[in-house]
């Protein structure tokens, strides 16, 4: 275990670029410097956008209709990004699933996953909406998807472990952490793990979830609420659906994808005008069977959320889908009685 300032940090990653907190950008962004990297907690947008950029190009080309004109962008150099949660360091593992698992691997995202390393930061104060703790093998000093692992001993000291093998060699000329550090280290953690909300019932809730499908009973008005705005997803760090387009650049042209929503009703529209899902009630059913049930029952492990809140904060309504859980685990209990 090591111990260090951001900046100690900052200068092991010597010549790669950096993604952080940029606080003035509300968002993540390439950072030159130790300073201008800002807090996590400060920013609504997650670190998605440095594996998902929000606008990335897939290939450039001279003429429409001739792939012997398509230029590949350039190679993705390793890189580092500052200052995920453990939640979002396990939401990048749940994009990789549906990304790389299958028939088809999606070369964009895992040559950026594959190029990162992940400085992940503990939380020993989760904010009052986090509840990564509800699920299970999760909480705020979960160290899967990290490659460098931070407990902050204060604002700008950090016990500092590699948890894997790059990790590990960056941070090797760090000074070791002392007794005393490790100590503080425990109690941050302590802190956080005493902290985080377990109360959302996860525990079947795919089957729960599942079961109340079609109950309008339950579903009941949720969707009035709902501005159909997208922000939710936006803010989700395992949500990944896209768009693709095509535009031109002066004599070339250029082939991107862009962060789409489930939550918009162009999304579903089919060309023949039909659209499976015509009103927000069922996109934002959609959304909610998709993060707490059709994920897992479809790859067997995780639910698609992983409890980051932000969605809960952010959504300018209030629907918060810490109480779509728990309605739907009340709901079935009282039903089968
Ligand atoms: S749930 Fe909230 S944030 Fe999401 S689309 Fe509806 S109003 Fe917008
Ligand atoms: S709490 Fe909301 S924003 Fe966070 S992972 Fe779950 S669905 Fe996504």
């Amino acid at each position: 275990m090591k111990v260090g300032t951001k900046k100690d940090i900052f200068d092991c990653l010597q010549g790669m670029k950096v993604y952080a907190p940029v606080g003035e950008k509300l968002r993540f962004g390439e950072v030159k410097s130790a300073d201008e990297i800002g807090s996590p907690e400060s920013i609504p947008l997650s670190p998605k956008e440095a594996f998902v950029p929000q606008d990335e190009t897939l290939f450039f080309y001279d003429r429409p209709g001739d792939p012997s004109s398509i230029k590949e962008p350039d190679n993705v150099e390793q890189f580092a990004v500052w200052g995920l949660h453990p939640c979002d360091a396990k939401a990048m593992q749940l994009i990789g699933k549906v990304y790389t698992e299958g028939n088809y691997t999606d070369t964009y995202f895992a040559k950026r996953y594959e190029a990162s390393v992940k400085i992940v930061i503990g939380c020993p104060h989760p904010r009052q909406t986090c509840f990564c703790g509800s699920f299970d093998g999760m909480g705020p000093f979960s160290e899967v998807g990290s490659d460098i692992f931070l407990i902050p001993l204060d604002s700008d000291r950090f016990l500092i472990k590699g948890t894997t093998e790059i990790g590990e060699k960056l941070i090797a000329s760090l000074p070791d952490a002392t007794d005393i550090d490790i100590a503080k280290g425990e109690k941050q953690k302590k802190r956080g793990e005493d902290a985080i909300d377990r109360s959302v019932p996860t525990d079947g809730l795919e089957k729960t979830m599942e079961n109340l499908f079609d109950n309008e009973d339950f579903w009941g008005d949720l969707h009035h609420r709902c501005l159909g705005c997208g922000i939710c997803t936006y803010v989700c760090p395992s949500c990944y659906c896209f768009d693709i387009q095509d535009e031109r650049i002066g004599d070339k042209y250029r082939r991107y994808r862009v962060w789409d929503s489930c939550q918009f009703g162009l999304f579903t529209l089919e060309a023949s005008g039909h659209n499976p899902r015509p009103t927000q009630k069922e996109r934002i059913r959609q959304r909610m069977m998709h993060k707490l049930s059709f994920f897992k029952i479809r790859y067997g492990d995780d639910q698609l959320c992983v409890g980051c809140g932000r969605c809960v904060t952010e959504c300018p309504t209030g629907i918060d889908i810490r109480n779509v859980a728990k309605r739907a685990d009340a709901y079935l209990k009282a039903n089968a009685k």
